[in-house]
């Protein structure tokens, strides 16, 4: 079982080995804006644990185990920015939230989330209903738009 701190480290130490192949101390330690007695702590945890590959004057890399975490969190973070976003929050805040909320979030959860997106993204009704949505969520202005008089919707109307 991982903690969120697991999670954000391991979260973290993907992107950085993606980027240079192995991530060092003071990599995250810059990223996370921690103390390196605090990370490297955190790399000793993690590799009792077998996330992590971990040399003291090397750089670290993540095992199968670390990388999956790493994956399906990261899948989890940009569902939800996804989710949050497609609501019409603004993106610095669908991100901030998507990162606390991807730790404790259900997968039966997660896979609704999901389906609503896909549901909502159709080109049909249900698109034209969540853009309505989001423009009500910004304005507070509540659109309803047949296609009869689609031309006089300030969302979906002629010249918008
Ligand atoms: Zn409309």
């Amino acid at each position: 079982m991982t903690t969120e701190r697991d999670e954000d480290y391991l979260k973290i130490i993907a992107s950085i080995v993606e980027e240079k192949g192995y991530a060092k101390v003071k990599d995250v330690a810059n990223e996370l804006e921690l103390g390196p007695s605090t990370v490297t702590g955190m790399f000793k945890k993690l590799d009792k644990e077998g996330y992590i590959n971990y040399e003291k004057y090397g750089g670290v890399t993540l095992t199968e185990k670390g990388m999956e975490i790493a994956r399906k969190t990261r899948e989890k973070y940009s569902m939800l920015k996804d989710f949050l976003m497609h609501l019409g929050i603004d993106e610095k805040t669908a991100e901030e939230d998507a990162c606390k909320i991807e730790h404790i979030l259900n997968p039966k959860t997660a896979q609704a989330l999901k389906k609503f997106i896909e549901f909502t993204d159709k080109e049909d009704e249900s698109r034209i209903w969540i853009e309505h949505f989001r423009y009500f969520v910004q304005t507070g202005e509540y659109i309803s738009c047949s296609p009869e008089n689609r031309d006089k919707c300030p969302v979906h109307g002629k010249g918008n």
